[in-house]
């Protein structure tokens, strides 16, 4: 500032850095690193997704779409949301293409809060929720929830949580970074408290084709909750599109039809070309969900068998997504002074469960989303540090 007087930046800046982004900088100089920390499909792009894009490229599609995306993309969104969610939507008015699920996240936190608005989440939960609910001037209300209840909210943490501030529960499920998935009878819990408050949900389902135990339910498709509840979904862990930034929301015509207008202020319209590789994805995506979906699941599979091998150290099996969050309490570490020393000893990276939440104190969680041959050397190495202490 050349010593000049300046006034004061916003209280946005303040937001703290992530607890995950200052184990990438430790882990920056080092070699021979096993990374479990990224929270993004390992795979590449299906190739009849990135034949579509370069399809749209080549015949001109290069100019501003609608604010709400482009009709084929909205359509291909309604009907598997039907057929997989078992909720209707109008792709006119009831459907917003976004940048990525995170933009879906920001407009829907911008849509719903004024000043002082309190957004229930769970803790832990993934971490960005609380900057999303902070830059539109709400206020995070961190809920605990608990492993003995496979981290799932309840009907009773959620009402005690509730003030005449609140306005909204933001859902995660498949979690991220537990895994938990919350069934019919959770989805139903969470509803009551919804619909006896008069709150909105926001439900994130962007891992919801990584299912590997129970029912997948959509809040969205319970009685009455339609009307208040926005959807969100994502291109970016269902078709190893992370890099494309595409995500959606869809909800009530009340709600989505306001959003086009706040949606034109920031990005005004998702890259074109990136939203037609998007239809081509969800429209013929069944093949590529299934063959990464296995992968998945073998990876989990070896994953736990690890886990199961190495004392002082557990893990209840994550029912969907990409993570295990383990149970690193009788190693008597914090979760912080865990991951930090693992670097330094054994050189696997791993993001300390406090990243998440004040609950995720006494856990670690792993990124499963890389090959079995890294899981079982990270974990050898995990098992030789466990062992030393
Ligand atoms: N929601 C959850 C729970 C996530 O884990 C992520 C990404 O890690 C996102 C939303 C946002 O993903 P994207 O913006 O790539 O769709």
């Amino acid at each position: 500032t050349g010593g000049q007087k300046m006034k004061k930046l916003s209280d946005a800046t303040l937001l703290p850095q992530s607890g995950i982004r200052r184990m990438f900088d430790l882990a920056k100089n080092k070699e021979n690193t096993i990374s479990f920390v990224l929270g993004e499909p390992d795979f590449d792009t299906p190739k009849n997704v990135i034949k579509a894009a370069q399809k749209a490229l080549e015949e001109g599609q290069t100019h501003y779409t609608d604010n709400s995306g482009i009709l084929p993309l909205r359509q291909a969104i309604a009907r598997e949301t039907k057929k997989y969610d078992h909720v209707a939507y109008n792709p006119e008015n009831e459907i917003l293409v976004c940048t990525g699920g995170m933009e879906a996240l920001y407009l829907s936190m911008a849509t719903l809060l004024d000043p002082g608005d309190e957004v229930l989440i769970s803790d832990p939960c993934y971490a960005n929720y609380y900057g999303q609910i902070s830059m539109n001037h709400g206020v995070p209300v961190p809920v605990p929830v608990y492993e003995e209840n496979g981290f799932n909210f309840t009907y009773e943490g959620l009402s005690k949580a509730v003030t005449d501030k609140t306005k909204a529960i933001l859902l995660n499920s498949p979690c991220n970074p537990t895994g938990a998935v919350a069934g019919r009878e959770v989805m139903e819990d969470i509803a009551r408290v919804a619909l006896e408050h008069d709150l909105y949900v926001v439900y994130d389902a962007v891992y919801k084709h990584l299912l590997y135990e129970g029912e997948y339910v959509n809040i969205a498709s319970l009685d009455g909750m339609k009307n208040r509840t926005i959807y969100i979904d994502s291109c970016s862990k269902t078709y190893a599109m992370t890099g494309w930034r595409i995500g959606y929301l869809a909800g009530p015509r009340e709600i989505v039809s306001l959003m086009p207008k706040l949606q034109e202020n920031v990005p005004s319209c998702v890259t074109t070309f990136a939203q037609y590789g998007a239809v081509e994805a969800i429209s013929n995506g069944q093949e590529s969900i299934k063959q990464m979906h296995d992968q998945y699941a073998e990876r989990r599979k070896a994953l736990l068998e690890c886990i199961e091998n190495i004392e002082k150290i557990s893990c209840r099996p994550p029912k969907g997504a990409f993570y295990a969050f383990i149970n690193i309490k009788k190693t008597g570490l914090g979760s912080e002074e865990f991951a930090e020393r693992l670097l330094n000893q054994q050189g696997v990276v791993v993001a300390p469960g406090s990243a998440f939440g004040e609950q995720g104190e006494g856990y670690i969680r792993i990124s499963y989303a890389t090959s079995v041959e890294t899981i079982r050397k990270g974990m050898e190495r995990i098992q030789k540090f466990v062992e030393s202490l």
